[in-house]
């Protein structure tokens, strides 16, 4: 039996080295690609090439031969205070639709062989299905009438159509997770980018007395740990699903119960001071009805897990 080979784009990234390590685990040849080596730890990838998918040259360089499989993870990506703040929205909209419109255009010459995995997001939902932080809607015949709250979110509902016109018009094979808040070990701690989870580890690690928060706290999320990410990717490529599904946890929480989650594992008491910031909407679930369905198969870590193994690692991270 020949060996299986993947293409990991944004392999540089968060979930993109994750995906490379749980891929080479299961046997694959990985070619990783991204502006950037991993940050944290040296990427496991077979080949990794280091370069640009804005340009349709190194596309071409790199999307060279019929993979398997493709992931295509590369986006310009970032917590609430790089996505909600409008300051780059046109960079965020213009990098990730040329990288899409770019990769897409290339695929297509290898139909009926390859598959692609797309990266969506939660941040695609309707605003107007999230302003009740107890019962937010988020099941994905919800999406249209469309109204994201964020650049972001119409970059990623743009992209999804893509992949699904390139489906109907070529044949190529597509699969979209819209994920919902992603965190864990090696995932971006610091520097604007990093997103609550994270966020908040470093707060908690680094302070005395306070921690300071965006807004009332009241606003209610999921988050999913990146174990569970990983195989929910790994499985809904491995299914003949082709429209989106959430991969997200069903555990909601305020972000006042995250703060004190993370308290409580850092064995710490601190106040809360609520400053203005960028929110985004109000209320924001997972719905897993349809992928219990397609795949059989949820996320159910529950969240105190995957946060006690993050806090560890940034705490780790700030002492350095
Ligand atoms: P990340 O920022 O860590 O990874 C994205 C990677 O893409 C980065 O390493 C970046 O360098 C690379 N990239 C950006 N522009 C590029 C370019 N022009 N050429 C080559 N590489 C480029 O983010 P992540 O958390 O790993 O997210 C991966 C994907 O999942 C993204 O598409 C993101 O939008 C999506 N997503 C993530 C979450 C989450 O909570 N982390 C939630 C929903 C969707």
């Amino acid at each position: 039996m020949s060996i299986k080979t993947a293409l990991v784009l944004g392999a540089g990234g968060f979930i993109g080295s994750h995906l490379v390590r749980r891929l080479k685990k299961d046997g694959y040849w990985v070619r990783g690609v991204d502006l950037k080596l991993p940050e944290f730890s040296e990427t496991e990838a077979d080949d990794f090439i280091v370069g640009d998918l804005r340009d349709i040259i190194f596309c071409k360089q790199v999307i060279d031969k019929s993979f398997d499989e493709v992931y295509q993870l590369a986006a310009d990506m970032g917590g609430a205070g790089f996505v909600f703040t409008g300051d780059n929205d046109a960079h965020i909209m213009h990098n990730s639709a040329m990288i899409n419109l770019n990769v897409l255009e290339l695929c297509k010459d290898y139909v009926p062989s390859l598959k692609i995995f797309y990266s969506s997001s939660a941040c695609m939902y309707p605003e107007h299905n999230q302003l009740d932080p107890d019962n937010p809607n988020c099941a994905e015949d919800s999406a249209y009438p469309a109204n994201p709250d964020s650049e972001y979110g119409w970059e990623k509902l743009f992209s999804e159509r893509l992949y699904k016109a390139y489906e109907r018009n070529y044949g190529l094979e597509v699969r979209i997770a819209r994920y919902h808040n992603i965190f864990g070990e090696e995932g971006t701690w610091a520097g604007g980018r990093e997103k609550a989870p994270a966020a908040m580890c470093r707060k908690v690690a680094e302070a005395n007395s306070e921690i300071e928060m965006w807004g009332d706290g009241k606003q209610t999320r999921s988050f999913l740990y990146i174990d569970e990410c990983v195989e929910g990717t790994i499985r809904l490529m491995g299914s003949d699903y082709s429209d989106p599904v959430n991969i997200g946890s069903e555990e909601m929480v305020t972000i006042n119960e995250l703060a004190k989650k993370v308290m409580r594992i850092a064995g710490k008491e601190l106040d809360i001071k609520h400053i203005a910031g960028p929110e985004g909407v109000r209320g924001r679930n997972s719905e897993n009805s349809l992928i219990q369905e397609v795949l059989d198969w949820y996320p159910s870590l529950p969240l105190d897990e995957g946060l006690t193994k993050t806090y560890d690692w940034i705490n780790k991270e700030c002492k350095k």
